[in-house]
């Protein structure tokens, strides 16, 4: 999250001014926005939003497993249909 770019969540206003080096004012309405509060909730959302990103990549290895082994059993069972034909060719069933 940007707090830069934060928008006031008491009128949706997007220019806030520092007070000082701790708290935020919105410009419309003057609500106030404690830093420290924001940052801590800003790591923590980027803390989250790492943890579903490992997710999604063991989701997709997963899924990039799943289609191999797929891929391999597709392959085996053409390879059975293959020698049954050409059993049947040369009568040797
Ligand atoms: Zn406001």
């Amino acid at each position: 999250m940007d707090i830069d770019s934060m928008k006031c969540r008491n009128c949706g206003g997007t220019s806030l001014s520092p007070k000082n080096s701790d708290i935020m004012v919105c410009d419309y309405c003057g609500a106030e926005y404690d830093l420290a509060q924001l940052r801590a909730k800003a790591a923590a959302l980027e803390k989250e939003q790492k943890a579903i990103d490992a997710l999604a990549g063991d989701l997709s290895r997963l899924r990039q497993l799943a289609d191999q082994k797929e891929a391999e059993r597709q392959k085996a069972i053409d390879e059975e249909k293959r020698k049954k034909k050409s059993c049947a060719r040369s009568s040797c069933a």
